[in-house]
């Protein structure tokens, strides 16, 4: 019997469409990635800790930043994503579909990147310490200065998708809130969002690190660093 297009489907196609809407369905939550905080503090590392008092500056909002805190605390950050120049979350609300928030952040100049890692590439002890996230307290003001990671108030901006939005609103202070417990987690996050390569810093700090070796070596046989040497300097 010949099949046409409004006959039903058979067992093989309902099966494959079953498979591929489990797939989807499978890669919908992994690529959610929640806020959950889990303590009393948002954020614990110094540097997720100086994240969440800077957001102070972005507020002529003193209202909205305790209700944003309220808001991360209960779980309603239920996806936030970092990618260069951009934050991008769903927060919900009172209705049943979470708001969409983004949060856009003006990139770093090339020479101020660069100022960055050299500072950063020739104060962090080891390779090893810096992908594991452990940023030394010496390093604050790479993060606080002026031009350093933290955006200043006049290179960030706003929009959540909710009716009562006035510039910032208690999704978006939700928003940044979890942003300070994410980097607790990651980060080195702090770096890509701003635009800075991990690579091209995880480069940086070792020639700096080979540099500073070569020049402590007293003769010039001593030169040559076996691929050992570099590895126990840098704990890899
Ligand atoms: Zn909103």
């Amino acid at each position: 019997m010949e099949r046409n297009e409004l006959s039903a489907p058979t067992e093989k196609e309902l099966k494959e469409n079953a498979q591929n809407t489990r797939k989807k369905a499978a890669a919908k939550v992994q690529t959610l990635h929640p806020i959950v905080i889990r303590s009393r503090q948002i954020a614990k590392s110094w540097w997720g800790k100086s994240w969440c008092d800077n957001l102070e500056r972005y507020a002529d909002f003193d209202t909205r930043l305790p209700r944003g805190r309220r808001y991360v605390r209960t779980g309603a950050v239920t996806d936030l994503q970092m990618k260069k120049g951009k934050i991008l979350s769903r927060v919900q609300g009172t209705r049943k579909t979470p708001y969409k928030v983004e949060i856009r952040i003006s990139p770093l100049s090339e020479q101020r990147i660069e100022q960055i890692m050299e500072k950063c590439g020739t104060r962090v002890e080891t390779l090893d310490k810096l992908v594991n996230g452990d940023f030394p307290k010496e390093l604050k003001d790479v993060f606080l200065e002026n031009g350093g990671l933290f955006p200043e108030p006049r290179g960030i901006s706003f929009s959540c998708s909710c009716p009562d939005w006035a510039v910032m609103c208690k999704h978006v202070a939700a928003t940044l809130y979890g942003v300070g417990a994410r980097l607790d987690e990651e980060p080195l996050l702090f770096f890509s969002l701003r635009g800075i390569d991990t690579n091209r810093f995880v480069d940086v700090v070792i020639s700096n690190r080979i540099e500073a070796m070569l020049q402590n070596a007293d003769k010039p046989s001593k030169r040559i660093l076996q691929d050992t040497q570099i590895e126990s300097l840098f704990g890899v």
